[in-house]
């Protein structure tokens, strides 16, 4: 049964459904009033930024949705796929995959999901089905430059091509 809850610009979600948009509730356990707080130069555990170990920083966002594994996630803008693969494989052995999408005025990169059916060439328009959350529960949402043909791990000095989403994302959310 679909009962969409809420709408914010291009995202509905609900907590049941898998038919609905992208479930986007940000950030828990802050929900959002964690993202809020979201502001260029935030070091948090889901921001932009943030440390993590052997010295790698985070090139993304994570955004939790409340359906949890298996939510749905749908694509934010009309756009091409330039590439699908494996992300990482988790602790519990899971592999987790990313699809790297090209929105026009940006690249995005959907990652930390199963399996997609998509390829590289696929086209989708706003709000088609890009993917399905893994085992981590989290969307790991990262931004590149347009012509970016693939994803990267962040270390040292922020990559060139590398963008913050957080004012795209508050931008999504009318909290800009
Ligand atoms: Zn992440």
């Amino acid at each position: 049964m679909v009962s969409c809850v809420c709408t914010i610009k291009y995202m509905q979600y609900d907590s049941t459904s898998v038919n609905c948009w992208l479930p986007l509730v940000p950030f828990h356990p802050g929900g959002i009033d964690r993202l809020r707080a979201l502001a260029p130069g935030v070091v948090d555990y889901p921001y932009f930024g943030a440390e993590r170990s052997n010295s790698r920083i985070h090139a993304g966002i994570d955004v939790y949705p409340p359906a949890g594994e298996g939510a749905s996630l749908r694509a934010i803008k009309d756009g091409t796929v330039i590439k699908v693969g494996l992300f990482y494989t988790r602790y519990t052995g899971e592999k987790t995959y990313a699809v790297l999408v090209d929105h026009g005025d940006f690249v995005a990169n959907y990652a930390e999901v199963r399996p997609p059916a998509l390829v590289a060439g696929s086209t989708l328009n706003m709000g088609d089905l890009v993917g399905y959350i893994s085992g981590t529960r989290q969307l790991h949402f990262e931004m590149y430059t347009p012509g970016t043909t693939d994803w990267l791990w962040w270390y040292g000095e922020q990559p060139e091509n590398l963008l913050d989403p957080t004012q795209m994302m508050l931008k999504l959310y009318d909290l800009d």
